[in-house]
């Protein structure tokens, strides 16, 4: 059998971090997907002079674009002696998730994101600005819907990869567009939402529409874009008291800061306040308060179970990252609290 592999990984560009694939042809039926190699040089992941980083499998999937037995492969960036890259947030994922394992996490994660045509977000007329938010999200009809037979596509797309997507929504401003990952434990929740991004991008490809994860595309009175991380624990889903001791801890001594230096470039920019957020440097969290940094949405309180949504993260986090720092800060306050 000989069949397409298209080799996925998370590159070094920073602030953000940027998706980068290449097909291997692979032929007889060996069970495991080989290791590959590629240029470090050119993906801010090595230096010129000895450049090689390896490219080591860590989960597939059906490839919905090509069909057949091709697969999407997954990948974490190793150096030449097997430990990984310091672009690879993926293994110290695996480190916390192992360790607080026995709390079962779940995560589901809400992506935003923006579609453009050149340089404007698509529906926003050349020069000029569309009306004021108000009417597009979750809307219908071609005045204010803009790339639904993009995102229809991607979704149907990631179901055939068997992505974990619970749905979709047009998002406030024009030519902004959600789709959720999960519930599922914190490796699959992000390994996932990096394929369907890989995906995202793919997909509107053939439609010469491009997305960004910008979390400001326009500036001014227009929405940003978010990645609303949804969490619970077994505790959490049992026990309001196991709640509200996570919506506390992730408001303790320095993690609120230390949460949201790694929520994203520019969260700043996002989280100002208005449009449906917190301001970035006062952590707080509430009842069905979509102004609060962390809310508990109004069927937890009434089911006194359930599971808190983390409302600061930009669209563009690394979802690596804001899985390991949400387990950490909660896991290990729920374990010294006895609510485990
Ligand atoms: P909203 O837009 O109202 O904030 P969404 O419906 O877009 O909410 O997203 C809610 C997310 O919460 C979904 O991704 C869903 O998978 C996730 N979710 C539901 N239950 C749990 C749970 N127990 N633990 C973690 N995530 C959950
Ligand atoms: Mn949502
Ligand atoms: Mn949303
Ligand atoms: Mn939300």
């Amino acid at each position: 059998m000989t069949y397409k592999a298209e080799y996925i990984w998370i590159d070094g560009t920073k602030p953000t971090a940027k998706l980068r694939s290449k097909t291997k042809i692979i032929t007889g039926g060996g069970a495991d997907l080989p290791v590959w190699g590629f240029d470090g040089s050119s993906t801010s992941q090595a230096e010129g002079h000895a450049s090689d980083r390896v490219l080591k499998p860590v989960a597939s999937y059906p490839d919905p674009i090509r069909g057949g037995d091709n697969l999407l492969v997954l990948c974490e960036v190793l150096d030449i002696d097997g430990t990984p890259h310091e672009s690879n947030t993926r293994a110290a994922l695996r480190e916390v998730a192992e360790r607080y394992a026995a709390q079962e996490s779940l995560f589901g994660i809400e992506q935003e994101y923006t579609f453009f045509k050149g340089a404007r977000p698509l529906g926003f007329p050349e020069g000029g600005f569309p009306a004021p938010q108000g009417g597009y999200y979750c809307g219908v009809g071609a005045d204010e819907i803009f790339g639904r037979e993009v995102v229809e596509k991607h979704l149907d797309n990631c179901l055939a990869a068997g992505l974990s997507i619970s749905g979709i929504n047009a998002e406030v401003m024009p030519g902004q567009w959600e789709f959720q990952v999960g519930p599922l434990s914190p490796l699959e929740v992000a390994d996932q939402l990096w394929v369907a991004r890989w995906l995202l991008y793919r997909t509107a490809e053939e439609f010469g529409v491009s997305a960004t994860l910008d979390p400001k595309p326009v500036k001014g009175d227009w929405n940003g874009a978010g990645a609303h991380t949804n969490f619970s624990t077994k505790a959490m889903r049992e026990d309001y008291k196991a709640i509200i001791e996570a919506a506390e801890a992730l408001g303790r001594d320095d993690k609120p800061l230390e949460h949201i230096r790694n929520y994203g470039a520019g969260v700043e920019s996002r989280l100002t306040g208005a449009h449906e957020t917190a301001p970035w440097n006062k952590y707080s969290y509430g009842v069905s308060d979509r102004g609060a940094s962390v809310r508990i949405p109004w069927q937890v309180e009434v089911d006194r179970k359930g599971y808190i949504e983390d409302r600061r993260p930009n669209a563009n986090v690394d979802p690596y990252v804001v899985t390991r720092l949400i387990v950490d800060t909660c896991a290990s306050a729920l374990e010294k609290a006895g609510l485990v």
